[in-house]
């Protein structure tokens, strides 16, 4: 929309905003939550909807320009917004109105419009104190945070300090905020591996190749589990309870390996998440700890096929980091219905009178706000082991038993 004219545009802070932001990694889906957000606050409640750039670090940013100009930001604010607040390179503006036109086609969009960060002051009590004063002065009547673990971290630090409506919702292609049955972004990260395995299974296959490929997950394993089901990679290795990874280990791995090349196998891809660690005699003489493991796993695979008397000593081992390119692409579906029912459930918690703060979370199929710090859910382990069970069993060629 063009800049506020019509004197009704220019009074909302005095309908008391609701205020949403995208903090630490960027997840597929926050786009569709946005546009949800912003479609409910207009579309059922009347209600404002406040757009902070850059996560926490918009708060920030916005809490020290309202310290030296509060009239100033507020006119800023209310002057440009939507998509004329999002361009708005004039002056720097950390806060922005959403519209209808602004979060329109965005809603399989990855990454975030209103960008996400990382903000290390946000963990200082007396920053937080200043934004909490600055929200408060604005007439903020809730702020929702959509993250990962640490995101919701400041958000229950929020909650606890403030009087302040604040709501979480998850959103990391980790997976491993185990209150919630799934965060925003999984599904899509997952397919997004299944494609990259289903490229690299073609190289493979032409060459006797076994593929080491690095996952994203933190020090979680799930995307790797899921993705090794959903695409057929032979082998996943993923955090076992802060056990490192052994010599020992990765040579029973590759045994393992030789076993299924013996077996018929062309090729085998193998996915390593990037929360697992290897023992200190592992790394060696390599002192540059942040190797990536694909590299330190293949190296470990070459010297046993290599070794003398070794059947396979010209296989092709080939590492490979996934990297960032697990966060983007178009949102999938899935994605973008989870997206809008955590939207909906954060509105209505964030809008009604006797509301709670807390976090949206998945149990059970349904959609629940929880509190903050909430206990993992007592089936996530069972699910952890279900799956390794289902991909054990799927994946090789010999019999492995039924436990
Ligand atoms: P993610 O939300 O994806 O897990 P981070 O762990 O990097 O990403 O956290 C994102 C931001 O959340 C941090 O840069 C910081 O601003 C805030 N944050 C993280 N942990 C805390 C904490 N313990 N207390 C307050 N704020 C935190």
């Amino acid at each position: 929309m063009t800049p506020a004219s019509s004197r009704d545009d220019l009074h909302r802070f005095a309908n008391r905003p609701i205020a949403v932001l995208f903090s630490g990694g960027d997840a597929p889906g926050m786009n569709a939550f946005l546009r949800a957000i912003t479609r409910f606050g207009l579309n059922l409640y009347n209600v404002p909807v406040l757009g902070v750039l850059n996560g926490y670090r918009g708060l920030v940013s916005a809490a020290a320009q309202a310290d030296a100009d509060l009239e100033g930001l507020k006119a800023l604010t209310e002057k440009w917004t939507g998509r004329w607040g999002l361009v708005n390179d004039r002056k720097p503006q950390h806060l922005v109105f959403m519209d209808h036109p602004s979060v329109s086609g965005i809603v399989g969009d990855g990454g975030i419009i209103l960008g996400s960060a990382r903000c290390l002051e946000f963990k200082k009590p007396e920053v937080r104190a200043k934004v909490i004063e600055v929200l408060g002065k604005l007439g903020v009547r809730a702020l929702i945070v959509v993250g990962g673990d640490g995101s919701l971290a400041g958000a229950k630090c929020l909650s606890e300090e403030s009087n302040l409506r604040i709501v979480g919702v998850p959103a990391t292609i980790d997976n491993d905020l185990e209150f919630s049955e799934m965060a925003i972004g999984v599904d899509t990260a997952v397919s997004t591996l299944v494609w990259a395995v289903d490229h690299f299974k073609d190289t493979a296959r032409s060459h006797r190749r076994v593929m080491v490929l690095e996952t994203m997950g933190a020090k979680s394993g799930e995307l790797a589990r899921l993705a090794a089901i959903a695409s057929g990679a032979e082998v996943v290795i993923v955090p076992n309870e802060g056990e490192p990874l052994t010599e020992q280990g990765m040579q029973i791995l590759a045994a393992s390996i030789e076993v299924g090349f013996d077996a018929g196998r062309s090729h085998t891809i193998v996915l390593i998440a990037e929360g697992v660690t290897f023992e200190p005699e592992v790394m060696g003489h390599d002192t540059h700890s942040k190797r990536n493991r694909a590299y330190v796993l293949a190296d470990a695979f070459k010297d046993y096929f290599t070794r003398p008397g070794g059947r396979y000593a010209d296989l092709e081992i080939r590492p490979s980091v996934l990297g960032h390119l697990q966060r983007g692409g178009h949102t999938s579906p899935q994605d973008c219905i989870l997206s809008a029912r955590f939207a909906e459930a954060a509105i209505h918690e964030a809008m009604k009178e006797d509301g709670r703060n807390g976090v949206t979370a998945l149990v059970n199929g349904e959609i629940e706000i929880v509190p903050f710090g909430a206990p993992p859910l007592e089936r996530t382990a069972k699910r952890v082991r279900d799956y390794l069970r289902l991909h054990r069993a799927l994946s090789s060629w010999t019999p492995v038993g039924n436990e």
